[in-house]
C-alpha cells in the first residue's frame, strides 16, 4: 500500500497527523533511520505514535467536555461500560483526565448485564477493579424479556436498548449519579444525523449533552469530537477485553451500516468532508433553512440597513478546498 493510500484509509486528522510525521521522517537522521529497522526502534515509534493518540484523545475529550459544561465541580459521573471499544476508551480517557482535572468530581463505571447467552460475567469485574475504579454490575435478565416480545428474526435491539435506558436510570438514581456518560463517538453522531434526515426528514442527531427523558438526568457523550478510527486504534493499543454485543444472535441495524459505508467511503475519496459535516452541525444559520419555528420568516421586512449575513442572492456560492492535504500531495477530487 502507497503511503497516499495507506493516509486515505484514516479520519482526517489522523491524514493530518501521519502526513506530518512522513514529512518529519524524510528529515530523519541516520540514528532515526536504525530506529526504523531494529525491533527497539519499532517499539519505540509505536510508543511514540500510542503516546500522540492518548494526548489527541484526551485534548478532543477536553475539548468536549469544556465547550459543552459537560462536567461540574463535586459531580458523580456514572460511565456506562458495555464491554465494546468505546466504552471502555471513555472510561480509560475520562479517568486519565479527572487525575489532571482542576475541578473534582467522581467516577463509577456501571455495566448491566443483560443476561444474554455466552456473556462473559467475570470480564467486566476484572478488568474494572485491575483500573482501581469504582463500579457495579447491575444483573437484570432483559435478554429474556426481548426474546419473548420479539417474534424470531426481527431486529430486538430497539426494545433492548429502551429496557436497558430505563434500568440505567433507576441504577443512576440508587448510587446518586449527577451525569450518565454514555460512549457514542463523532461518527455515531454523524450516521445518527444522516439517518434522521434519510428515514425521519429531521436535522438532528445525538447531541453531546441533554437531559434524559425522565427528566431527571443529564446525559453526557463525552466522546463527541472523538473519531471512530481513534478509538479502533487505542483500544488495540490497550487491548481492551471486548465484549461483542451480537451475543443475543440480533443483528446491527443496516442502516446504520450502509450510513457508516458512505461516511468512511467519503472520508477515503473526498478527505476532510465528514470533518466538515460535522463542524456543520456546530455552525446552524436558522435564517438560511426553511423552519418556520426556527426563524420568524414572517416578519422579515426590507430595513434600507446592510446586512453582513444577509443573502448574497445572485451569487455563486464558492467553497474553500482544504489547502493543508494538498500540501501534503493528496488529491482531492472537484
Ligand atoms: S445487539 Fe443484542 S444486546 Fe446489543 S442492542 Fe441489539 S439486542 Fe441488545
Amino acid at each position: 500500500m502507497s503511503n497516499l493510500e495507506v493516509l486515505n484509509t484514516r479520519s482526517p486528522e489522523q491524514r493530518t497527523s501521519q502526513a506530518l510525521d512522513s514529512v518529519e521522517t524524510t528529515k530523519a537522521n541516520t540514528f532515526e533511520a536504525s530506529e526504523h529497522t531494529s525491533p527497539h526502534g519499532s517499539r519505540a515509534i509505536k510508543e511514540r505514535e500510542a503516546h500522540k493518540l492518548e494526548k489527541r484523545l484526551c485534548r478532543l475529550m477536553g475539548q468536549a467536555i469544556v465547550e459543552y459544561d459537560m462536567i461540574e465541580q463535586g459531580d458523580k459521573v456514572m460511565v456506562c461500560v458495555s464491554g465494546g471499544k468505546d466504552s471502555y476508551a471513555l472510561l480509560d480517557i475520562l479517568i486519565k483526565l479527572q487525575k489532571r482535572a482542576p475541578i473534582g468530581f467522581e467516577v463509577v463505571a456501571v455495566n448491566l448485564d443483560q443476561k444474554q447467552p455466552g456473556f462473559p460475567a467475570d470480564v467486566l469485574p476484572r478488568y474494572l477493579a485491575s483500573m482501581g475504579v469504582k463500579f457495579h454490575i447491575e444483573n437484570q435478565d432483559t435478554y429474556s424479556i426481548v426474546k419473548d416480545k420479539i417474534p424470531e428474526g426481527k431486529t430486538m435491539c430497539s426494545l433492548c436498548s429502551r429496557l436497558r435506558r430505563g434500568i440505567l436510570y433507576r441504577v443512576a438514581d440508587e448510587i446518586g449519579a449527577t451525569k450518565i456518560a454514555l460512549g457514542h463517538h463523532r461518527d455515531d453522531m454523524l450516521q445518527t444525523f444522516f439517518l434522521n434526515m434519510f428515514f425521519g426528514a429531521k436535522l438532528k442527531t445525538m447531541p453531546p449533552k441533554l437531559v434524559s427523558d425522565d427528566g431527571r438526568h443529564v446525559v453526557i457523550r463525552p466522546l463527541a469530537y472523538v473519531p471512530e478510527q481513534d478509538l479502533i486504534d487505542w483500544s488495540q493499543h490497550k487491548e481492551f477485553p471486548i465484549i461483542p454485543c451480537t451475543l443475543c444472535g440480533s443483528q446491527e441495524n443496516l442502516q446504520r451500516q450502509v450510513v457508516g459505508n458512505m461516511l468512511r467511503e467519503w472520508d477515503k475519496k473526498f478527505p476532510g468532508r465528514v470533518q466538515n459535516i460535522f463542524r456543520s452541525m456546530q455552525n446552524i444559520a436558522p435564517s438560511h433553512l426553511l423552519d418556520r419555528d426556527l426563524y420568524d420568516f414572517k416578519n422579515v421586512r426590507a430595513t434600507g440597513v446592510s446586512t453582513p449575513g444577509g443573502d448574497t442572492l445572485f451569487d455563486e456560492q464558492e467553497f474553500k478546498v482544504p489547502s493543508t492535504l494538498d500540501a501534503f500531495g493528496i488529491k482531492l477530487e472537484p
